[in-house]
């Protein structure tokens, strides 16, 4: 991971001095402080110029946007922009749109829409801004992109090429290599215009001309060397159904986009920073022409995220979708923040992490322990404790019914939290009490099969023959030894409880044990399905430099045991953050958890200190 040198000072003048400044920032404030679009006006929608200059100063101080297209879920490297565009427009007086990068008819459908709307409020932000929802749809702008597009042409800067796809790609050249000039480059306005109208009338077949831009074949940037602007394409919009078969390509599309919707600053991942020249041509251009509201908007690059053992592209997540590696989009597995969400990711947990990872401009790797870290530091003050045991054996308290009285159950409580603070109840005297979760000690309770050793390895503390430890909130116990069946299976593991030493009693901790261990009681211990989730792939880049990334899943991704939990846990709501303690935090399924009678839980990241032995 490469430090984040731009992240440094903290400006103590700016409305956000309790974040670690960066670049981003930096440009920002200067801005402001330069007044740069203080003059800007906003025609209370999207628009050209002249929708502009019949509007109101904008109040806004900037405008960023988020534009994904709808052809996926959203994944956590969507996350990272999300909570930078929304975060970055919130602390400096503006407002961020929350834009459909609409502009490819084939790959987007309204599932993915709807998706999208609900990863990003569910990561706390919202388009609302002095009383109005930024709410777009690139596809709206196809009537002034087409206009646009006729204004290159009318003033001699793009032209209509009937050259085929495969002698456009020789003729564009290489990076040694200059490009050779089309045929067709040097027709005339009218011509072109002519054409431009027979495309966008369906008088042509699909791929027999796109019209380009008319830049230099010989630009020492590819991207300059005449980008392509539209192309024909007989495809039903989800949006605008039939009404165009012609569509313009992401670099012509986008920058328009900012333009009509004020965009002060258009952020995105580095892979653009190619494209930057040609999005102040065109918007040049269209400025010269009065088109577009002034000043134009700019592009800024940052690194986008790269998290290992997960993979970030869209295309390739629908693939583990698709063939079913996967139960869905919302697979806790997945980095998608609907994955994330059904792990048990918490909203404040992402942002923590987007807001640690920085914002740099040369790409780098985060570690994916990283993003655990986060959800483990927002769930150590919220998740609600409970014991669970996950591979139960029965121990049988053999002197119970002498010692208490044949089925006595012994009440035991807990804090449901660590912290009373965060969640107390008041007593008889008005005194804060922490919230008790209550169960209960009997003759026979499951315990894990780890913490008992017939013969114990060096240094192990927990349950064998002639050794003491606590059942946590109960009783010491001493174990007498195990029952085994007639393959040498233990069934049973065998203790005697020490009178006088329940937890919380006077002189309950005169007798010394080294270890305490987490129990559930048979009489009121529920089963529930536990998901134990690890790693989706074994390689730490699974889809790098081309690999194929299906080669390396991991087929122990997921494991599911039949666990005996405590009431209290049984009783969560789904979606609740729970810890399992000893084993790490859990989340009772959103989907399958039913509460009290179908408990379902799943890992979401285990604890940081492991037990000791
Ligand atoms: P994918 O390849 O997964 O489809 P994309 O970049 O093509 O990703 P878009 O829907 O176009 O997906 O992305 C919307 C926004 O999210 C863009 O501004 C893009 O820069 C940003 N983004 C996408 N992936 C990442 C990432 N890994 N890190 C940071 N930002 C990202
Ligand atoms: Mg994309």
């Amino acid at each position: 991971m490469s430090p984040a040198t731009e992240n440094t000072a903290h400006n103590a003048a700016s409305p956000a001095a309790v974040k670690p400044s960066n670049f981003l920032r930096q440009i920002i404030e200067n801005d402001l402080a330069q007044g740069t679009y203080a003059t800007r006006q906003w025609g209370g929608s999207p628009g050209d110029a002249a929708h502009h200059a019949a509007g109101a100063p904008d109040v806004a101080q900037v405008r960023m946007r988020f534009p994904p297209e709808p052809n996926g879920y959203l994944h956590v490297g969507h996350a990272k922009s999300i909570c930078l565009n929304f975060s970055l427009a919130r602390d400096y007086g503006g407002v961020c749109h929350m834009r459909f990068d609409d502009t490819n008819p084939e790959k987007e459908d309204v599932e993915y829409v709807n998706s999208i709307l609900d990863a990003v409020q569910w990561l706390g932000f919202d388009w609302q801004f002095n009383g109005q929802a930024h709410l777009f749809h690139a596809s709206d702008y196809f009537g002034f992109m087409y206009r646009a597009a006729a204004y290159l042409i009318e003033s001699g800067h793009a032209y209509v090429d009937e050259q085929t796809a495969d002698q456009m790609r020789a003729n564009r050249g290489d990076f040694g290599k200059p490009g050779t000039d089309s045929p067709f480059r040097n027709r005339p306005p009218v011509e072109n215009l002519e054409r431009f109208r027979q495309m966008a009338q369906a008088q042509h077949a699909d791929g027999a001309m796109v019209l380009r831009a008319k830049i230099d074949m010989g630009h020492p940037n590819i991207n300059m060397r005449d980008p392509a602007l539209y192309r024909i394409r007989r495809a039903t919009h989800h949006n605008t159904g039939d009404t165009w078969c012609i569509y313009p390509m992401y670099t012509f599309a986008h920058p328009i986009e900012d333009a009509l919707e004020n965009i002060t600053h258009s952020i995105c991942t580095l892979e653009f920073e190619d494209q930057r020249p040609f999005y102040d041509w065109l918007l040049d251009h269209l400025r010269e022409g009065g088109l577009i509201n002034t000043p134009q908007p700019r592009q800024y690059e940052f690194a986008r995220l790269n998290l290992t053992y997960v993979i970030t592209s869209k295309r390739k997540l629908k693939q583990l979708v698709d063939e079913g590696h996967v139960s869905g989009w919302d697979d806790p597995r997945l980095p998608t923040i609907a994955g994330l969400r059904r792990r048990g990711y918490t909203p404040e947990a992402i942002q923590l992490f987007a807001e640690r990872i920085g914002v740099t401009k040369s790409d780098s790797w985060i570690d994916y322990s990283t993003l655990e870290g986060c959800l483990r530091e927002d769930l150590e003050t919220k998740a609600h404790r409970g014991f669970a045991v996950l591979n139960p054996v029965k121990l049988v308290l053999t002197n119970w019914d002498e010692l208490m009285g044949a089925g006595h159950l012994e009440p035991c409580t807990q804090p449901a939290l660590p912290h009373p603070a965060h969640e107390a109840t008041t007593d008889a005297a008005g005194a804060a009490q922490p919230a008790l979760r209550h169960f209960t000690l009997g003759k026979e309770v499951w315990i894990e099969r780890e913490d008992f050793e017939e013969v114990p390895p060096k240094g192990y503390k927990r349950l064998f023959p002639g050794n003491r430890v606590r059942l946590k909130a109960g009783y010491v116990i001493e174990c007498t030894g195990c029952t085994k069946d007639a393959k040498g299976v233990i069934t049973e593991v065998l203790a005697a409880v020490v009178p006088d030493t329940k937890s919380g009693t006077p002189g309950s901790d005169l007798v010394k044990v080294k270890a305490a261990i987490t129990w559930v009681g048979v009489a009121d211990g529920v089963n529930a399905e536990v998901r134990l989730y690890d790693r989706l792939f074994l390689d730490a880049q699974p889809d790098a430099g081309g690999k194929d990334f299906i080669e390396s899943l991991n087929p122990n991704s997921l494991k599911v045991v039949t666990a005996i939990v405590e009431p209290s846990l049984a009783n969560a709501l789904p979606d609740q953050k729970l810890q399992f303690e000893r084993h790490g935090y859990f989340v009772a399924d959103r989907m399958d958890h039913v509460q009290g009678t179908n408990p379902v839980f799943s890992l979401a990241v285990g604890l940081k200190d492991s037990w000791g032995k």
